[in-house]
């Protein structure tokens, strides 16, 4: 019997506010821990909360990008739970009324289409750190991040595939970092997942009961988790068992799940209107003001790639997956105009060199102005296409321009006649068995006298002009 999963995810976002959300500390990180904080964000009695608009201001973009419908009343809501790293009792999060509702967003897996619901977004205060010292009997907590700003997005339960699952994530990212609000780095926690899922017999349509699992912190690490649940449950289904509806711990370290705790309910958490704070009403001025400066999206930017530039949908998607990989590519494109040649450069021999180093975009060791350098270079046959790998390879080598390199290393490329036909005379002469079957018929073999002729010029003869003179000569 085969299963479908059923997975819908719960998205915290950090947002890069200087302040938090409901007092004027600083939301740096890295500072020594419990200096950033005051009164308010360590839970004194008596302090008042006080919004931070920055927080409302960011979180209308997102609604706006995932084509929400921003409430115009919303209210926060106190969260009860007692931890040690939640020095209030209770969090500030927005419960019956978010902010935002309704909204989707579309993304693309093997090919095809996808739309996933967003049920909601919302505000949240971020809790404490614990830090836990294996060679001491007690814990210590850093309260710094107390009350620093996090947004909610909870999906519907749309989503049918780990790799669906996975670029969801990677959408809902790239437009974070477009709007510019939220850092969206998994692996240092400012972009945090939960992944709750189900699995139904194939073709049915009643969804089956859900693990909610924690602590994924890549997104390899989502699709991993994602495919070990599916596991997991199928077992338990086959053997005629049932799923419990728990709370599920991620451990990269083995790749699997364990129970963590049994699923708290809503009213375990005690939900009210937080008397502190005044509903939140949003007038339409507040959120055309907020649409007026919403940059150019991706999918938007994709949409362009392709009417502009006439790239396909798929090299369109991968060079706007990032704003930073789309403004070098744009950057390339202000001094070349050649879109499909620098697609081809940046998606293929820029992003492989990046990936194999493990770097950013933005550190990049080749400039737009030195990849288009060597664009030129090629396009007016200065160099042949196999010197200009190797001039690309030492242009990563050394952050040195490619005309340098190019006069430096001698890879002039020869396109001279009167200095390719010797070459040629001389590999005729040496391979008369190939010249006799080349003349009787098997034209195939014109690619070993080339392959010759760039063996002794070190890949420097224009491989056109070697051709023509082959041709002439082989006749
Ligand atoms: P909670 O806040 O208690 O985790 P929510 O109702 O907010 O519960 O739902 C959390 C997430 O669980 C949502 O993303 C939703 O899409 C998803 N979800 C709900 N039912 C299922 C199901 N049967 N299988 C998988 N995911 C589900
Ligand atoms: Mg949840
Ligand atoms: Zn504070």
């Amino acid at each position: 019997m085969e299963f479908t999963p059923v997975i819908g995810l719960e998205v915290h976002a950090q947002l890069k506010t200087r302040t938090k959300i409901f007092c004027s500390c600083s939301t740096a990180f890295g500072a020594p821990p419990n200096t950033h904080t005051c009164p308010v964000c360590l839970g004194m009695p008596g302090v008042l909360p006080v919004l931070n608009k920055k927080v409302v201001d960011y979180t209308i973009k997102m609604a706006l990008a995932t084509h929400c419908t921003v409430q115009a009343e919303s209210r926060f809501a106190r969260k009860n739970y007692f931890y040690p790293d939640l020095p209030k009792g209770y969090q500030i999060s927005q419960y019956e009324l978010p902010i935002a509702t309704d909204g989707y967003l579309d993304i693309e897996v093997g090919g095809s289409s996808l739309r996933i619901g967003i049920t909601r977004i919302h505000m949240e205060e971020d809790a404490g750190k614990l830090i836990h010292d294996p060679d001491r009997p007690f814990s210590r907590v850093d309260l710094n991040r107390t009350g620093v700003p996090l947004m909610e997005i909870v999906s519907e339960p749309d989503i049918r595939s780990p790799e669906a699952a996975g670029e969801y994530l990677r959408q809902l990212r790239a437009i974070l970092r477009y709007l510019d609000i939220s850092d969206g780095n998994m692996e240092e926690g400012s972009f945090r997942c939960d992944a709750n899922v189900s699995i139904m017999p194939e073709g049915s349509s009643a969804f089956g009961t859900r693990a909610e699992v924690k602590n994924l912190n890549s997104f390899k690490h989502v699709e991993k988790a994602i495919y070990y649940e599916m596991a997991r449950q199928k077992e338990i289904l086959l053997d005629g068992g049932q799923v419990v509806q728990e709370t599920r711990l991620w451990q990269p370290d083995n790749g699997r799940t364990v129970s963590m705790r049994g699923k708290e309910d809503a009213h375990d958490y005690r939900y009210f209107p937080d008397p502190d704070l005044l509903p939140l009403v949003i007038d339409p001025d507040w959120i055309e003001c907020m649409r007026a400066q919403m940059p150019e999206l991706p999918a938007d930017r994709q949409v362009r790639y392709m009417k502009d530039y006439g790239l396909s949908s798929d090299d369109a998607r991968v060079l706007t997956g990032s704003r930073e990989l789309a403004d070098y590519f744009e950057a390339c494109l202000s001094e070349f105009d050649q879109p499909k040649t620098i697609a081809n450069w940046v998606m293929g021999d820029l992003l492989g060199l990046l990936n194999a180093r493990g770097l950013d975009i933005i550190d990049s060791p080749v400039s737009p102005t030195s990849l288009t350098g060597l664009l030129k270079l090629l396009d007016a046959e200065v160099i042949s296409g196999k010197i200009a790998k190797t001039v690309f390879e030492a242009m990563a080598e050394t952050g040195q321009p490619p005309e340098t390199i190019v006069e430096k290393k001698g890879l002039v490329q020869v396109s001279d006649a009167s200095a390719i036909d010797p070459i040629v005379d001389g590999i005729i002469a040496d391979h008369p068995d190939e010249v006799e079957r080349y003349r009787s018929g098997q034209k195939k073999l014109i690619s070993f006298f080339v392959g010759q002729v760039m063996k002794q010029t070190k890949g420097k003869a224009n491989p056109k002009v070697v051709n023509e003179i082959l041709e002439k000569k082989l006749g």
